[in-house]
């Protein structure tokens, strides 16, 4: 079984490394920020309580996030385990999770500011299929259309300049605290998200003793 938490600001490939060991190692991948998005696109009764927040690029309450986590957590259906990936995002949250659940390491993933920034920006998402683009390292052939369905590309609601800029302030302010608390328990590892994909993937496998 293995717990484990992944870290790092928007754009540090959190989301990449993350299938990368749900894919290798048969763990669930839990995205606070898609299950998020799922219920704002969804419009579910949850979406309606939560857009304002994802929109802006602001922290959804505690008491949500909390009931969303542990809801997706008590599903069970992690038999080799998980990679959480947005959650803790504040100390509280932080806290709660050390109470209920034994993690066996935080991945974090150090990324200067302005590669954040530039990455973002590049993100795109078709309309159609879900499939993710990026316009520094993966370019559709058409622009702003998807390669393998022909749908339209978007970009986030979330990836404006001043959103990216807010999260990612909110995200070194509130990682501070959260990975001095776990770096306390000795459960953080560090690795470089400026080096490509493999790299870092690498670095992660090694860091946490995974044999491949
Ligand atoms: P992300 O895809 O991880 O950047 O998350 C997108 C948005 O979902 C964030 O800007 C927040 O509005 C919300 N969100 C995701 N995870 C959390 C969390 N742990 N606590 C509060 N809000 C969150």
């Amino acid at each position: 079984m293995r717990k484990y938490v992944i870290m790092g600001p928007q754009g540090s490939g959190k989301g990449t490394q993350a299938k990368r060991l749900r894919d290798d190692y048969d763990l669930v991948h839990i995205s606070v920020g898609d299950i998020f998005r799922w219920n704002v696109q969804s419009h579910t009764k949850l979406g309606a309580r939560i857009r304002r927040y994802v929109d802006a690029g602001e922290l959804v309450p505690d008491d949500v996030v909390g009931e969303i986590v542990l809801d997706r957590l008590n599903q069970h259906d992690w038999n080799f385990g998980f990679v959480l990936d947005g959650f803790p995002r504040s100390e509280r949250q932080a806290l709660f999770f050390l109470e209920t659940f034994d993690i066996d390491a935080v991945i974090e993933i150090q990324l200067p500011a302005a590669t954040a920034t530039e990455r973002v920006l590049g993100r795109r998402l078709c309309g159609r299929c879900g499939l993710d683009y990026n316009l520094i390292y993966h370019r559709p052939a058409r622009p702003e259309v998807c390669d393998v369905c022909g749908g339209a590309l978007e970009t986030r609601s979330d990836d404006s300049p001043q959103a990216i800029a807010a999260r990612l302030h909110a995200y070194h302010a509130q990682a501070a605290p959260i990975l001095e608390l776990f770096r306390r328990k000795e459960l953080v590892v560090t690795v470089d998200g400026g080096c490509a994909p493999d790299e870092v993937y690498r670095q992660i496998c090694q860091k946490l003793g995974l044999v491949r």
